[in-house]
């Protein structure tokens, strides 16, 4: 290793930055089936929220139209989809940034906005990069409990002070699916000062059948920015292609923040042709809603806990999540332990293709008997 008087580079870097430990993402496939010595068609990938339908057959278009015009830098401003997005939401341009995943806006937000003198709020159980997030930028980061899994606003707008800069809302919150309503949501933005930036994260926007209206708050010029993105039901995870819709003061600041060519041609254009395939959302939805139901009717036959879920993914109590996780594995179904999240008895599932449930759920089923517990 390299050192300087018995020093290694560790000693000059950031502690903050040394000290995290690094966002522990789904096991990819290919990796799967090469330690296991199996067929990558042959594994089930439950452990990252992806849309089981794959893309829009009309991002796929986009995508291969895109690759001739590889050799051109992509529109850094981007235009076509910036004022598409604009268009849908009934909002102008200024209001739309685009990220590379929605993650990246999360991070133009705290680089904006947090130092080692400012503080992010977010729910104890909330999407974990918040936190990796506000941990890079030395800042404060400010935990609130969650009662059964559900973001407690009246509780985050208390935990509010002079030094908080953003508060994250995960609507619905991922690992748990939960959700906050709107006439909740109301009375958290009637009690939250101007000097804090409300942060509405979206991913998974398009599952619900009854969402909050958060975007009013960005068209009265409130300071809030509601992040979207085109990796979950539009099933573009790969091309890394988000949004935030908010206020123009919040918008112009992230704009300065970011790299010139943040996102990338092909992922514009799939993104843009994605919003026009409404069939592949709606096919994308209802096989969302079959899955949750088929899960959570077999969770209760088994007697096991789990968190009723709005989203594309269920949070649910195996007894140990880590074995679970390490036996389904070895049967080719990756599913996502929570230990990360301290729930270390929990695993969260994807919902798939009902093909992929049924695999799920007869190997967890499977696991279960053989750990005795069910
Ligand atoms: C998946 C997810 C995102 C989206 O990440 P991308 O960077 O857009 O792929 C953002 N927030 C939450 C809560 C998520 O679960």
């Amino acid at each position: 290793m390299a050192s300087v008087c018995g020093m290694t580079i560790e000693n000059f870097a950031n502690n903050f930055v040394c000290d995290l430990v690094a966002y522990e993402p789904g096991k990819p496939i290919e990796e799967t089936a090469r330690e296991l010595g199996l067929d990558p068609a042959s594994i089930v990938k439950v452990a990252s929220n992806e849309n089981p339908l794959g893309p829009a057959p009309m991002a796929l278009d986009a995508i291969r139209g895109a690759a001739e015009q590889m050799h051109i830098y992509p529109d850094g401003g981007g235009y076509k989809l910036r004022t598409a997005l604009a268009a849908k939401n009934d909002l102008n341009f200024e209001n739309v940034i685009l990220g590379n995943g929605s993650n990246e806006i999360i991070e133009l937000l705290c680089h904006s906005f947090l130092n080692k003198n400012a503080a992010l709020i977010a729910a104890e159980h909330a999407f974990v990069v918040y936190k990796l997030m506000a941990t890079l930028f030395g800042a404060n980061y400010v935990e609130v409990p969650d009662p059964n899994f559900v973001h407690d606003l009246d509780a985050m707008a208390a935990a509010v002070t002079d030094e908080t800069r953003l508060l994250f809302i995960a609507n619905p919150n991922n690992p748990t699916g939960t959700i906050v309503d709107e006439e909740t949501i109301d009375r958290f933005m009637a009690k939250v000062p101007d000097h804090v930036v409300v942060v509405f994260d979206e991913a998974y926007h398009e599952f619900l059948t009854n969402a909050p209206d958060t975007l009013k708050y960005v068209r009265e010029g409130r300071n809030v920015i509601v992040l979207r993105t085109f990796s979950k039901a539009y099933g573009l995870a790969g091309l890394r292609i988000g949004y935030g819709l908010g206020s123009p003061q919040v918008v112009n600041i992230l704009q300065k923040a970011r790299q010139p060519f943040n996102t990338n041609e092909v992922a514009q254009r799939a993104a843009l042709a994605s919003l026009d395939d409404v069939d592949h959302v709606n096919a994308t939805v209802e096989n969302n809603a079959k899955g949750l139901a088929f899960y959570e009717v077999a969770f209760q036959e088994m007697g096991l806990e789990y968190v009723p879920s709005v989203a594309n993914f269920i949070l649910v109590n195996v007894r140990g999540g880590d074995y679970v996780f390490a036996e389904m594995l070895k049967q080719g179904v990756i599913v996502r332990a929570m230990r990360g999240y301290k729930l270390p008895d929990w695993v969260r599932i994807s919902i798939g293709t009902e093909k992929e449930n049924d695999r799920c759920l007869s190997v967890l089923k499977g696991v279960l008997s053989s750990k005795g517990s069910v």
